[in-house]
Protein backbone atom coordinates (compact mmCIF):
# COMPACT_ATOMS: atom_id res chain seq x y z
CA UNK A 1 0.00 0.00 0.00
CA UNK A 2 1.21 3.89 -1.02
CA UNK A 3 0.41 6.38 1.80
CA UNK A 4 -0.71 9.31 0.04
CA UNK A 5 -0.97 12.91 1.18
CA UNK A 6 -2.44 15.61 -0.96
CA UNK A 7 -1.32 19.61 -0.72
CA UNK A 8 -4.34 21.90 -1.61
CA UNK A 9 -7.18 19.22 -0.21
CA UNK A 10 -10.14 21.56 -0.16
CA UNK A 11 -8.72 23.00 -3.81
CA UNK A 12 -10.54 21.69 -7.32
CA UNK A 13 -8.45 19.31 -7.43
CA UNK A 14 -7.47 18.64 -4.53
CA UNK A 15 -10.83 17.06 -4.23
CA UNK A 16 -11.18 15.15 -7.04
CA UNK A 17 -7.78 13.72 -6.39
CA UNK A 18 -8.79 12.28 -2.86
CA UNK A 19 -12.44 10.67 -4.28
CA UNK A 20 -10.17 9.42 -6.97
CA UNK A 21 -8.00 7.99 -4.64
CA UNK A 22 -10.11 6.46 -2.48
CA UNK A 23 -11.29 3.81 -5.98
CA UNK A 24 -7.52 3.15 -5.59
CA UNK A 25 -6.56 -0.56 -4.32
CA UNK A 26 -2.65 0.36 -3.84
CA UNK A 27 -3.42 4.46 -2.62
CA UNK A 28 -4.35 5.12 1.09
CA UNK A 29 -5.34 8.63 1.53
CA UNK A 30 -3.38 9.43 4.93
CA UNK A 31 -3.18 13.50 4.73
CA UNK A 32 -4.70 16.14 3.30
CA UNK A 33 -3.50 19.79 3.74
CA UNK A 34 -4.79 23.05 2.77
CA UNK A 35 -3.67 26.50 3.78
CA UNK A 36 -4.10 27.53 7.70
CA UNK A 37 -7.01 30.06 6.88
CA UNK A 38 -8.59 27.66 4.69
CA UNK A 39 -12.53 27.83 6.06
CA UNK A 40 -12.69 24.43 5.76
CA UNK A 41 -9.88 23.49 7.89
CA UNK A 42 -10.38 20.64 10.64
CA UNK A 43 -13.35 18.96 8.07
CA UNK A 44 -13.04 15.11 7.26
CA UNK A 45 -11.42 15.48 3.38
CA UNK A 46 -13.47 12.51 2.11
CA UNK A 47 -16.53 14.39 3.37
CA UNK A 48 -15.26 17.53 1.44
CA UNK A 49 -14.76 15.53 -1.54
CA UNK A 50 -18.37 13.73 -1.43
CA UNK A 51 -16.89 10.56 -0.83
CA UNK A 52 -17.85 9.75 2.77
CA UNK A 53 -15.55 10.19 5.79
CA UNK A 54 -12.51 8.89 5.45
CA UNK A 55 -11.31 10.08 8.56
CA UNK A 56 -8.51 11.94 7.63
CA UNK A 57 -8.81 15.76 8.81
CA UNK A 58 -7.85 18.27 6.62
CA UNK A 59 -4.65 19.84 8.13
CA UNK A 60 -2.35 22.98 7.61
CA UNK A 61 0.93 21.17 7.56
CA UNK A 62 2.17 17.84 6.51
CA UNK A 63 2.93 16.50 9.98
CA UNK A 64 4.72 12.81 9.26
CA UNK A 65 5.98 11.29 6.43
CA UNK A 66 3.87 10.05 3.13
CA UNK A 67 5.42 8.07 0.27
CA UNK A 68 4.16 10.19 -2.34
CA UNK A 69 2.46 13.80 -1.63
CA UNK A 70 0.38 15.25 -4.77
CA UNK A 71 1.18 19.14 -4.76
CA UNK A 72 -1.90 21.10 -6.57
CA UNK A 73 -2.22 24.55 -5.18
CA UNK A 74 0.02 27.86 -5.51
CA UNK A 75 3.66 28.30 -6.28
CA UNK A 76 4.00 29.63 -3.00
CA UNK A 77 2.53 26.66 -1.38
CA UNK A 78 4.80 24.20 -3.34
CA UNK A 79 7.73 26.14 -2.64
CA UNK A 80 7.16 25.15 0.99
CA UNK A 81 6.38 21.65 1.04
CA UNK A 82 9.14 20.87 -0.99
CA UNK A 83 11.20 21.96 1.53
CA UNK A 84 9.44 20.09 3.82
CA UNK A 85 9.07 16.57 1.51
CA UNK A 86 12.99 16.69 1.49
CA UNK A 87 13.37 17.06 5.43
CA UNK A 88 10.64 14.35 5.96
CA UNK A 89 11.61 12.22 2.64
CA UNK A 90 8.42 11.78 1.07
CA UNK A 91 8.32 11.57 -2.83
CA UNK A 92 6.27 14.69 -4.69
CA UNK A 93 4.13 15.33 -7.91
CA UNK A 94 3.85 18.77 -8.14
CA UNK A 95 1.06 19.52 -10.53
CA UNK A 96 1.32 23.31 -9.61
CA UNK A 97 1.34 25.64 -12.67
CA UNK A 98 2.57 29.42 -12.74
CA UNK A 99 6.41 28.35 -11.45
CA UNK A 100 8.96 30.81 -12.18
CA UNK A 101 13.33 29.93 -13.02
CA UNK A 102 13.67 30.51 -9.25
CA UNK A 103 10.62 27.77 -8.18
CA UNK A 104 12.44 25.08 -11.34
CA UNK A 105 15.77 25.19 -9.44
CA UNK A 106 13.99 24.67 -6.14
CA UNK A 107 12.74 21.59 -7.59
CA UNK A 108 15.71 20.90 -8.85
CA UNK A 109 17.24 20.55 -5.53
CA UNK A 110 14.64 19.01 -3.80
CA UNK A 111 15.13 16.58 -6.85
CA UNK A 112 18.95 15.61 -4.58
CA UNK A 113 16.84 14.69 -1.92
CA UNK A 114 14.00 13.07 -2.50
CA UNK A 115 12.39 11.92 -6.11
CA UNK A 116 10.15 14.91 -7.51
CA UNK A 117 7.72 14.74 -10.64
CA UNK A 118 6.57 18.28 -11.85
CA UNK A 119 4.47 18.23 -14.66
CA UNK A 120 2.19 21.32 -15.53
CA UNK A 121 -0.15 19.02 -17.59
CA UNK A 122 -0.67 15.55 -16.20
CA UNK A 123 -2.46 13.92 -19.27
CA UNK A 124 -1.25 11.28 -21.97
CA UNK A 125 -2.56 13.14 -24.57
CA UNK A 126 -1.19 16.27 -23.81
CA UNK A 127 2.17 14.91 -23.48
CA UNK A 128 1.72 13.19 -26.22
CA UNK A 129 1.28 16.54 -28.12
CA UNK A 130 4.18 17.82 -26.94
CA UNK A 131 5.92 15.33 -29.29
CA UNK A 132 4.07 15.88 -31.73
CA UNK A 133 4.10 19.31 -31.78
CA UNK A 134 8.31 19.21 -32.07
CA UNK A 135 8.32 16.66 -34.55
CA UNK A 136 5.64 19.09 -36.72
CA UNK A 137 7.64 21.75 -36.13
CA UNK A 138 11.48 20.45 -36.71
CA UNK A 139 9.56 19.20 -39.98
CA UNK A 140 7.74 22.26 -41.52
CA UNK A 141 10.80 24.63 -40.38
CA UNK A 142 9.90 28.22 -39.97
CA UNK A 143 8.59 29.05 -43.27
CA UNK A 144 5.44 28.02 -40.78
CA UNK A 145 3.88 30.06 -38.33
CA UNK A 146 3.64 28.94 -35.24
CA UNK A 147 0.57 30.13 -33.23
CA UNK A 148 -0.59 28.49 -29.51
CA UNK A 149 -3.78 29.61 -28.83
CA UNK A 150 -5.44 28.13 -25.10
CA UNK A 151 -8.49 27.98 -22.95
CA UNK A 152 -9.08 27.72 -19.34
CA UNK A 153 -12.17 28.29 -17.40
CA UNK A 154 -12.45 31.64 -15.74
CA UNK A 155 -10.92 30.94 -12.68
CA UNK A 156 -7.77 30.21 -13.77
CA UNK A 157 -4.80 32.45 -11.77
CA UNK A 158 -2.03 32.68 -14.27
CA UNK A 159 -1.37 33.09 -18.21
CA UNK A 160 -0.58 31.66 -20.57
CA UNK A 161 -0.89 28.29 -19.12
CA UNK A 162 2.01 25.94 -17.74
CA UNK A 163 0.72 23.53 -21.16
CA UNK A 164 0.73 26.42 -23.30
CA UNK A 165 4.40 26.86 -22.01
CA UNK A 166 5.34 23.37 -22.21
CA UNK A 167 4.50 23.38 -25.70
CA UNK A 168 5.87 26.39 -26.86
CA UNK A 169 9.64 25.01 -24.89
CA UNK A 170 9.11 21.81 -26.92
CA UNK A 171 8.61 23.43 -29.96
CA UNK A 172 11.83 26.02 -29.13
CA UNK A 173 14.12 23.06 -27.96
CA UNK A 174 13.17 20.96 -31.37
CA UNK A 175 14.38 23.43 -33.34
CA UNK A 176 16.96 25.70 -31.79
CA UNK A 177 15.00 28.52 -30.38
CA UNK A 178 15.36 30.70 -27.40
CA UNK A 179 11.53 30.90 -25.55
CA UNK A 180 12.78 34.57 -24.13
CA UNK A 181 13.64 35.66 -27.84
CA UNK A 182 10.46 34.69 -29.57
CA UNK A 183 7.44 34.18 -27.66
CA UNK A 184 5.16 36.75 -27.95
CA UNK A 185 2.41 37.29 -25.73
CA UNK A 186 -0.70 38.31 -27.48
CA UNK A 187 -0.66 41.27 -29.90
CA UNK A 188 -1.51 44.84 -29.10
CA UNK A 189 -0.66 48.00 -31.10
CA UNK A 190 -0.23 49.60 -34.46
CA UNK A 191 3.06 47.65 -35.63
CA UNK A 192 2.80 43.84 -34.47
CA UNK A 193 3.35 42.14 -37.64
CA UNK A 194 4.91 38.91 -37.10
CA UNK A 195 8.65 38.43 -37.67
CA UNK A 196 9.49 35.27 -38.88
CA UNK A 197 10.62 32.70 -35.82
CA UNK A 198 8.16 34.21 -33.84
CA UNK A 199 5.79 31.71 -31.61
CA UNK A 200 2.38 34.07 -30.32
CA UNK A 201 0.91 32.99 -27.42
CA UNK A 202 -2.58 33.55 -26.73
CA UNK A 203 -4.89 33.15 -23.36
CA UNK A 204 -8.85 32.93 -23.51
CA UNK A 205 -10.60 32.62 -20.33
CA UNK A 206 -14.58 31.50 -20.29
CA UNK A 207 -16.79 29.26 -18.15
CA UNK A 208 -15.62 25.67 -16.60
CA UNK A 209 -13.29 24.53 -19.74
CA UNK A 210 -11.16 21.79 -18.51
CA UNK A 211 -8.59 23.08 -20.47
CA UNK A 212 -8.41 23.00 -24.45
CA UNK A 213 -4.61 23.61 -26.22
CA UNK A 214 -4.44 24.18 -29.54
CA UNK A 215 -0.94 24.64 -31.77
CA UNK A 216 -1.25 26.04 -35.42
CA UNK A 217 1.20 25.80 -38.05
CA UNK A 218 0.50 28.31 -41.13
CA UNK A 219 1.96 28.75 -44.26
CA UNK A 220 0.53 30.24 -47.20
CA UNK A 221 -2.24 27.87 -48.45
CA UNK A 222 -2.16 25.42 -45.82
CA UNK A 223 -2.71 25.58 -41.81
CA UNK A 224 -2.16 22.45 -39.89
CA UNK A 225 -3.65 22.28 -36.69
CA UNK A 226 -3.20 19.79 -33.61
CA UNK A 227 -5.93 20.35 -30.73
CA UNK A 228 -5.80 18.80 -27.28
CA UNK A 229 -9.25 19.19 -25.75
CA UNK A 230 -9.88 18.05 -21.91
CA UNK A 231 -13.38 17.27 -21.22
CA UNK A 232 -13.45 17.02 -17.15
CA UNK A 233 -10.36 17.79 -14.76
CA UNK A 234 -10.20 14.12 -13.73
CA UNK A 235 -7.83 12.99 -16.69
CA UNK A 236 -5.16 15.68 -14.87
CA UNK A 237 -6.25 13.55 -11.44
CA UNK A 238 -5.83 10.35 -12.88
CA UNK A 239 -2.32 11.52 -14.49
CA UNK A 240 -1.17 12.75 -11.55
CA UNK A 241 -2.08 9.51 -9.35
CA UNK A 242 -0.52 7.30 -12.08
CA UNK A 243 2.37 9.20 -11.78
CA UNK A 244 2.09 9.22 -7.90
CA UNK A 245 2.45 5.54 -7.91
CA UNK A 246 4.90 5.28 -10.47
CA UNK A 247 6.91 7.35 -8.23
CA UNK A 248 6.72 5.64 -4.73
CA UNK A 249 9.66 4.32 -4.13
CA UNK A 250 12.33 5.97 -6.60
CA UNK A 251 15.23 6.85 -5.82
CA UNK A 252 15.84 10.67 -5.55
CA UNK A 253 15.63 12.74 -8.66
CA UNK A 254 13.93 15.03 -10.74
CA UNK A 255 11.46 13.15 -13.31
CA UNK A 256 8.69 14.18 -15.58
CA UNK A 257 4.89 12.64 -16.61
CA UNK A 258 7.28 11.67 -19.90
CA UNK A 259 9.26 9.42 -17.70
CA UNK A 260 6.14 7.67 -16.51
CA UNK A 261 4.35 7.14 -20.33
CA UNK A 262 8.16 6.19 -21.49
CA UNK A 263 7.37 9.48 -24.46
CA UNK A 264 10.21 11.12 -25.57
CA UNK A 265 9.89 14.43 -27.33
P1 LIG B 1 -7.80 25.78 -6.49
O1 LIG B 1 -7.62 27.22 -6.22
O2 LIG B 1 -9.19 25.23 -6.60
O3 LIG B 1 -7.05 24.92 -5.36
C1 LIG B 1 -5.81 25.28 -4.81
C2 LIG B 1 -5.84 24.88 -3.35
O4 LIG B 1 -4.53 25.16 -2.80
C3 LIG B 1 -6.86 25.68 -2.52
O5 LIG B 1 -7.66 24.82 -1.75
C4 LIG B 1 -5.99 26.57 -1.67
O6 LIG B 1 -6.57 26.89 -0.41
C5 LIG B 1 -4.74 25.69 -1.53
N1 LIG B 1 -3.59 26.44 -1.04
C6 LIG B 1 -3.24 27.73 -1.32
N2 LIG B 1 -2.16 28.09 -0.60
C7 LIG B 1 -1.82 27.03 0.17
C8 LIG B 1 -0.82 26.80 1.14
N3 LIG B 1 0.06 27.75 1.47
N4 LIG B 1 -0.75 25.58 1.72
C9 LIG B 1 -1.65 24.61 1.42
N5 LIG B 1 -2.66 24.79 0.52
C10 LIG B 1 -2.73 25.97 -0.10
O7 LIG B 1 -6.96 25.48 -7.81
P2 LIG B 1 -7.00 24.18 -8.75
O8 LIG B 1 -7.87 24.45 -9.92
O9 LIG B 1 -7.21 22.95 -7.94
O10 LIG B 1 -5.50 24.22 -9.33
C11 LIG B 1 -4.38 24.18 -8.47
C12 LIG B 1 -3.12 24.29 -9.30
O11 LIG B 1 -2.99 23.16 -10.15
C13 LIG B 1 -3.08 25.51 -10.25
O12 LIG B 1 -1.74 25.97 -10.32
C14 LIG B 1 -3.51 24.92 -11.59
O13 LIG B 1 -3.06 25.66 -12.69
C15 LIG B 1 -2.82 23.58 -11.50
N6 LIG B 1 -3.37 22.53 -12.38
C16 LIG B 1 -2.47 21.69 -12.94
C17 LIG B 1 -2.91 20.64 -13.70
C18 LIG B 1 -1.89 19.63 -14.22
O14 LIG B 1 -2.27 18.70 -14.95
N7 LIG B 1 -0.62 19.77 -13.85
C19 LIG B 1 -4.27 20.44 -13.94
C20 LIG B 1 -5.17 21.33 -13.34
C21 LIG B 1 -4.71 22.38 -12.55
Amino acid sequence: MISLGIHGAAGRMGRRLVALSVESEDLELTAAIDRPDAPEQGQDAGTLAGVGPLSVPLTDRLADRVDVLIDFTTPAATRAVLQRCGDLGSALVVGTTGLTDDDHRTIDEAGGRVAVLQAPNMSLGVNLMLALAAQAARRLGDEYDIEIVEAHHRYKADAPSGTALAIAEAVCRATGREPDKVLVHGRVGDDVRRQRGQIGMHALRSGDLAGRHTISFGAIGEQLELTHLATTRDVFAHGALKAARWLAGRPPGRYSIADVLGLDD
